[in-house]
């Protein structure tokens, strides 16, 4: 494990009204302590519906519990139906955003130039953006998962200059890990992310590409997170399908079941 401080973010995807993301969240500030967020930064990311009364609610309950969006516009304003700014997310108070998420590449056809749009967007307004990078079962069956993820690393980052860049966070996710209940092995993770940290040393300097959360995302369980958070380059983990469970996104807050 390393010595940044691991950060655990939960994804809900499409999931939970924002009743349930109340509950979700008061389970989840009772179950933990100030140990768990003294070692591991918790953050949670509801859909849009939910952020409000997410964040009435840690605000009013002083809750260490931090959050953000899983996706934004690449634009700051204007005539784009049913879209939300960097903006609105930044005064909601969020502190994270995914972008690049393979759900959005998939199904929103979000391409490299997309993907780097949303990330400046959500550095103009002072959210840090989750970059999601990671290779399809054809890829890594061939064994291109490197060039592939640090083919999308270099295109999500273009023109993000190295003083934004430490503010990033990294996120490995190979998409045939993604809700399949087919984790990566630790040795499989920490390969994908000890390359990732050393494109960002090339493309930054070695300090920026240290201080630089990565983390790895796939059928992350309790059962599975500690071999996970043993490898050096690995600094937390982006859960979707366990994060809505606050038993068990307790223990991976913990790296343990
Ligand atoms: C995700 O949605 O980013 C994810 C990693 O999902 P899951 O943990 O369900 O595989």
């Amino acid at each position: 494990m390393s010595t940044r401080k691991p950060l655990m973010a939960g994804n809900w995807k499409m999931n939970l009204n924002h009743l349930e993301a109340i509950a979700l969240v008061q389970k989840l500030a009772f179950a933990l302590n100030d140990k768990d967020f003294d070692k591991v930064e918790i953050a949670v990311l509801p859909p849009f519906t939910d952020l409000r009364s997410v964040q009435t609610l840690v605000q009013g309950d002083k809750l260490r519990i931090v959050y953000g969006a899983q996706d934004l516009s690449q634009h700051d304003a204007g005539a784009y139906t049913g879209e939300i700014s960097g903006a609105m997310l930044a005064k909601l108070g969020c502190t994270y955003v995914t972008v690049g998420h393979s759900e959005r590449r998939q199904y929103h056809a979000e391409n490299d130039e997309v993907v780097n749009a949303k990330a400046l967007a959500a550095l103009r307004h002072s959210l840090t953006p989750i970059v999601c990078v990671g290779e399809g079962l054809e890829v890594r069956q061939e064994g291109g998962q490197i060039a592939y993820t640090l083919g999308q690393l270099d295109g999500a980052l273009r023109k993000v200059a190295p003083e934004q860049a430490k503010s990033i966070v990294v996120a490995y996710e190979p998409v045939w890990a993604i809700g399949t209940g087919q984790v990566a092995t630790p040795e499989d993770a920490q390969e994908v992310c000890g390359a990732l940290r050393t494109r960002l040393a090339e493309l930054y300097d070695s300090e920026v590409a240290s201080g630089i959360r990565i983390l790895y995302g796939g059928s992350v369980k309790s059962g599975n997170i500690a071999g996970i958070m043993a490898q050096p380059d690995v600094d937390g983990a982006l859960v979707g399908g366990a994060s809505i469970d606050a038993g068990e996104f307790t223990k991976i807050c913990r790296f343990s079941d």
